[in-house]
């Protein structure tokens, strides 16, 4: 049965169905393996009487291999139709006019967050003394900034024209090399930014953290950035003013470069963080190189007004380790258990956080994590799983 919404609330059936993209390279690896822990976690907390059906729709290689389209617009309409959905790695194709189909798929359903959060498990190995202090979930804009990518290649007619209009309208005196430049357009807009920063602070409120800090870099794109900060000032000021007022929650800001440093120094001092989409990247992949690496960085990207959400392994489809049962398959589990806790299904989610920090404390991972553990033991990624999936009980 399909998750619904009304009146801004999740209706959740206790059979769900949910759609799902098993994913190019890796991605039936990871894919196989996850729905085994999932449907483990879920029948165990609520002793059968909650299930999760799974319904495979295609894009990548394989829609490609048996449609001849490389995202057919059934898997579109489908994840329109029942509001969630997760997703291994795609393959981005190769050639003129094709777009990513990340990027499409988050376009097409206007998923404006691209929520990261990120947490370390004791047991795995860190390049900082203590990770046990980072513990931050990331908004990370998905629709605007340099994601739209409006540019004009350098020796282009386009770019001559954007040049004559810069200097003749716009009376733009300071471009270094005119004739050698290519250029960008950043737009960053107040509704963008204010349902991005509403989004965070409700998620601050609704989950009990104390901070929600906004990163820019207003110092020196002072419009662009510098409203982003101040129109999400304005609207913190508007519209939870309330619960400013009685301490439930703090706004603060912090500029782009000296937040990266101070998430290595001081990550302890952090909570939310909601930024535009270029910070965004970097940030979310420091922090995850930070707690473990690529193998274990879940996220999804969520239209909270529509209801709209897509979970998804954050790496690619590591064509270099595909069929060799050495994936870790982690990233699309912790996905997983971003969609369960979205739902309301917290007791599913936490029973698969338990066991996943039982193994690692216990060195059990598979190699990428396993090589760097004191007492680490590789395993392969059906074996993992299937310790995963007896741990949960
Ligand atoms: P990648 O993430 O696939 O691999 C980078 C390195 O990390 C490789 O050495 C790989 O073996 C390793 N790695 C990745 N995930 C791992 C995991 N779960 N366990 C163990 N090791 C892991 O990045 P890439 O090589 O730059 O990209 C390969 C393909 O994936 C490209 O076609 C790219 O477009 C696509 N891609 C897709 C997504 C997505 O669908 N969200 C994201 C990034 C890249």
């Amino acid at each position: 049965m399909k998750l619904t919404k009304h009146h801004s609330k999740l209706i959740v059936p206790d059979c769900l169905t949910v759609p799902f993209i098993e994913g190019d390279g890796v991605g039936k690896e990871i894919s196989d393996v996850n729905r085994q822990v999932v449907n483990k976690a879920v029948e165990t907390a609520y002793n059968g009487q909650r299930s999760i059906e799974w319904k495979e729709v295609f894009a990548g290689e394989k829609a490609f291999r048996e449609t001849g389209e490389w995202l057919p617009v059934e898997t579109l309409e489908t994840f329109r139709e029942y509001l969630v959905g997760i997703k291994g790695p795609l393959t981005t194709p190769v050639g003129e006019g094709i777009r990513s189909l990340n990027v499409a798929l988050r376009q097409t359903l206007d998923l404006y967050v691209c929520l990261r959060p990120v947490r370390w498990f004791r047991g795995v190995a860190s390049p900082i003394k203590e990770p046990q202090k980072v513990n931050m979930t990331i908004f990370r804009e998905n629709t605007e900034d340099i994601y739209a990518g409006i540019e004009w290649a350098q020796g282009t007619p386009e770019a001559a024209r954007v040049l004559k209009f810069l200097k003749e309208e716009m009376n733009v005196k300071n471009i270094r090399f005119e004739e050698t430049s290519a250029f960008g357009i950043k737009p960053v807009s107040v509704e963008g930014t204010e349902r991005l920063v509403r989004a965070a602070i409700t998620y601050a409120l609704e989950n009990g953290l104390p901070a929600v800090t906004l990163v820019h870099k207003g110092n020196i794109m002072k419009f662009t950035e510098g409203g982003f900060k101040k129109w999400g000032y304005a609207l913190a000021e508007r519209e939870f003013e309330r619960e400013i007022k009685e301490g439930k929650i703090v706004i603060n800001d912090c500029i782009a470069d000296a937040f990266l440093q101070n998430t290595l120094l001081t990550p302890e001092k952090y909570s939310v963080v909601a930024t535009l989409n270029l910070n965004g990247d970097y940030i979310s992949d420091q922090l995850a190189a930070m707690v473990g690496g690529i193998g274990i960085a879940p996220g999804a990207n969520i239209n909270y007004q529509s209801g709209h959400a897509i979970f998804e392994a954050t790496h690619g489809t590591a064509p270099d380790i595909a069929g060799k049962n050495i994936v870790n398959p982690c990233s699309l589990i912790l996905s997983s258990v971003m969609l369960l806790e979205y739902i309301g299904w917290k007791k599913a989610a936490e029973l698969i956080t338990e066991s996943l920090s039982k193994l690692f404390i216990n060195g059990e991972a598979t190699l990428d994590l396993s090589r760097f553990m004191a007492n680490g033991k590789p395993m392969g990624t059906i074996q993992f799983g299937e310790r995963l999936t007896s741990l949960i009980n």
